[in-house]
This record gives C-alpha cells, structure tokens and sequence, in this order.
C-alpha cells in the first residue's frame, strides 16, 4: 500500500506513521454514527490544528538557526519533516481527493445506480417457474392478479417481530408467545390458552394437544371468517376484530401471513417435543437420569456451535413440558440430543421416531440450499443485525434527498475500511503449533498430499482460514456424490498446515 506522504520525506524517520492519515479517515468514513460530511469538517478543523503546531514549531526552528544553535543542514533537514505538518493530508482534502485515492488503491467499490425496469424483471421471473424464488411466482400472487385484468400491481411486504433480547417475556422467561406478535396485528387472539388459538385453523386448544396432522374441515375459509367476524365472539371464533390490512386493497389474513423458524419450531413446537422425550426416558423408561443427560450437555464438545451451548435442564421444567433455553441453545440441543443420548436409547424404539422427525425438519427448515424457497432466508435474526448499520447511518445522516444512495454510499466505504485494515483478507490465524516430528504423523500425510519436505508443517489445535474455524474431530461435508448424498470428513486431532 503506497503512503500518502511526500516522497522528499519517505525513508526520513517522521512522527506521521505510514498510512496513518488514510486509515484514520476510511475509519470515520466507516462510523455509521458519522455522516460523510462530518469528515469534512474534521479534516478541516484538524488542518488548522496542525497548522498552528507547524508554525509554532517552524518559528522556533528559525529562531534557533538565527542564534546560530543549530547547522544550516540541520534546519533544512527538520523543515522538510515539517512540511507534512503544513498539509498533513495533501492528497485527502476533499471528499472528491479522497474517494479518488480509495478508488484508485481498490478498497473503495463505488455503487452503481441502475433503474430497474421493474416489469420487465416481473415477466423474466413469470417465465422461469422451475426454480421459484420470488412471491410473484407463486399460486397466492398468481391468484391474485387475476383480479385486477390489465392493471400492474405489485406484493408489499410487511415485517414484524415481538422477539426482543433482554425482553422479559424472552425464551429464558418461559412465557408462552408463539406467534403472538402477528396475531396482535392481525386481529386474533394472543392467548395460546384460548378456547381457538390457531390463525390458520379452527381447531380448540383441547384437540390441538393431541392432534397431530392438519383436519383440512377446520382449516380457515375467507367465508367462515367474515360470518365470524360478524359475529363478533371471540370464544367461539379465535377473532378479536377483523383484521386491519383487509382495508388494504387485495390482502387476505388467510392468506398472506409468513411463519418464522424461530418462533414455530425453536420457541415452539422444538421445546415441547424435547420436553416429552426426555421426560418420557427419564421418568417413564427410566433409561437414564436427568443428571446424566445434564452432564453430557454440559461436557459435550459442541465445536462450531460452542458459542450456543444449552444450559442445564431443570426437572420442574420438564414436567410442565416446559425447556427454557434461548432459540440458538434450542437448535443446538435440537441438533446434538441424538449425539448426546442417544446412545442408551434402545434400538427400534417407537417414540424415537418424534426426535428423527423434528431433526429431519430442523435440517430442512435451516437449509440454505433448497430449490423453493429457504425458509432460513426468511429468517429475522440475520437480517436485523445487517439493517441495524444502515438505520443508524440513516438516522445521523441529515440528507434525505436519496437517502438509498447515501446508504450504498456509506455501505461501500464501510466495505473500504475492512479492506483497507485487512480484518476480512485471506489472513490465517491459528492456534497454539508445534512441529510434526512423529514418523506416523509424517506417514498418514503422505497418503493425502504429495510433499516431500515437512520442514515447514506444523500441527496446531484449530486453525481459521477466511472465517471458517476448523478444529479437530470436526465433520466436514466434502462433496456431493452422484447419489445426491454427502461426503463427509473427520478432521484428524491436530490440524495441519
Ligand atoms: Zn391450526
């Protein structure tokens, strides 16, 4: 990376550290608390301060030469370091200088405006209907542009969510409020212990504990709804008030409302179901105790999924049916309980069957790589850390003339700084090494790579390449085989590099 400083003092010993200036500003440009005409000013007024410490400093200088205390060559050379003072951002003044120099040394991605002819896309995506990733492709969108003949209409979608870290009805909280944020704004009741809980059937609370398939009778019809709407009892119809987005043109209830992995299986249906497994092995079977599962969770090697590592389960808990963990200890519990007792499960058993089907659907719902639709894309989580940067950018910043572009903007240098700091290269770090010496070690090498010295191998707990940490007895998925099945790995202990 070239540096900003004049040539004439390059190599000379100065008190402006090599890329100093040009990491200062792309970090203030990055601060999201920062508008970029912020930096203007910090600019400017740090020239002035830099420029009264130059004259102060160039006054004493010339001072001194003129008692005679200092050479000629001695002056010269000092007031060439000077000179960085007087314009201690030659390059970088203005936003225009600066941009430029991030652009030219490639950190800085200028967004591009494009226009996008909506319509056109719409038809591109009507076309191809083997791969659906857009709601316009769908028989619910379909159905509804049928209603309006040759006019253009265009889905709005709505996003709201009552999970809130810290909230007191948080997970931990053990307060039941599956899905209760959308039924407050749809006009259903909130209350799980309602006499029709459900805003998708029409099922009583008493029957949905022991159903276990949809009853495609019950299921909500846009007829059934208005006479309950009219009828105005909520004890017998699960309706509080018609629902407010009806008097937005074209929307249905019935129709239109998402689900969320999050809150349906992870605060929901997954808690229940554990419950009853372990309650049903630890006090039905008797195959092991409470404690013994307590301890294989508390010394489970949970590798990658460390960070969401469950607590231990209390008995009162259980025997309300009742798991109280956060939604990414559920998924970790969800996905390791196999791992972690399934061993004293008894072959063939009947009621392990439950657990293989919620993993099967946990596996499915999280999927990044389903050909309709992944519900994990939809999920809310990933998508309000991202928007957090960008409202509060939004917030500071004072011009709304377009405010997209001000964001990409802002974004983009965002995206600068990390490259300028190197935080997101292809840097590798890793854990505490020591040299292979071991002839087995050498041996099993061999079989997987052609290499003839082992000088520079060395054998360390756990290495991170591009983010991914990989540590020992970590499975791997290597390839896809032509059977569609996975080909998986098991990372030796040790990792070698
Ligand atoms: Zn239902």
């Amino acid at each position: 990376m070239s540096s900003v400083l004049p040539e004439s003092i390059q190599g000379t010993e100065h008190f402006v550290a090599l890329n100093s200036v040009e990491n200062f500003l792309a970090s203030l440009y990055a601060n999201p608390q920062v508008p970029r005409n912020v930096v203007q000013t910090v600019v400017k007024d740090m020239k002035n301060i830099f420029n009264g410490i130059h004259q102060t400093l160039k006054n004493s200088t010339i001072k001194l030469l003129s008692e005679g205390n200092i050479s000629n060559e001695s002056f010269n050379h000092f007031n060439n370091i000077l000179e960085v003072l007087e314009e201690p951002f030659t390059d970088l003044g203005t936003e225009y200088k600066r941009i430029k120099y991030f652009t030219d040394l490639g950190t800085y991605i200028a967004p591009c405006e494009y226009v996008i002819d909506t319509l056109e896309y719409v038809d591109k995506l009507k076309v191809h209907s083997s791969i659906l990733i857009n709601f316009v492709q769908f028989s619910v969108w379909k159905k509804k542009e049928k209603n309006h003949g040759t006019q253009i209409v265009f889905p709005i979608f709505l996003f709201f969510d009552d999970y809130e870290v810290g909230n007191a009805l948080g997970s931990h909280s053990g307060i039941h409020k599956l899905g209760a944020g959308v039924h407050s704004i749809t006009g259903f009741v909130e209350s799980f212990s309602s006499n029709y809980p459900c805003r998708i059937c029409k099922m009583r609370k008493e029957d949905i504990q022991n159903q276990s398939s949809v009853d495609n009778n019950l299921i909500r019809t846009v007829e059934q709804y208005n006479l309950d709407v009219n009828e105005g009892d909520v004890s017998s119809s699960g309706i509080k008030e018609a629902c407010i987005w009806h008097k937005v043109l074209g929307f249905n209830v019935l129709e239109q409302v998402g689900m969320d992995i999050m809150h349906d299986i992870l605060e929901g249906v997954g808690k229940y179901d554990l419950a009853f497994l372990i309650s049903y092995y630890i006090e039905d079977l008797k195959i092991f105790t409470l404690q013994v599962l307590n301890e294989r969770i508390v010394c489970f090697d949970y590798g990658p999924d460390k960070g969401s590592k469950p607590c231990v389960l209390h008995i009162e808990h259980l025997r309300k049916k009742n798991i109280r963990l956060s939604a990414s200890e559920m998924m970790s519990l969800i996905r390791y309980f196999g791992l972690l007792i399934g061993y004293l499960v008894p072959l063939n058993d009947p009621i392990w069957c439950l657990y293989i089907l919620l993993r099967q659907i946990l596996d499915i719902v999280t999927s990044t790589s389903l050909q309709v639709g992944p519900l994990v894309n939809l999920w809310c989580m990933r998508f309000e850390a991202k928007h957090r940067l960008s409202k509060i950018s939004a917030n500071t910043s004072s011009n709304r003339r377009n405010i997209c572009k001000t964001l990409a903007i802002k974004h983009q240098l965002q995206l600068n700084n990390l490259f300028l700091k190197g935080t997101l290269g292809d840097d590798i770090e890793s854990g505490p090494s020591k040299k292979i010496i071991s002839n087995t070690d050498i041996k099993k090498i061999k079989e997987f790579m052609e290499i003839d010295s082992f000088e520079s191998l060395k054998q360390c707990t756990w290495i991170c390449i591009k983010g991914i940490k990989y540590q020992s007895k970590m499975v791997l998925t290597l390839d896809i085989d032509e059977n569609n099945l996975p080909k998986f790995v098991l990372c030796p202990m040790g990792v070698h590099m």
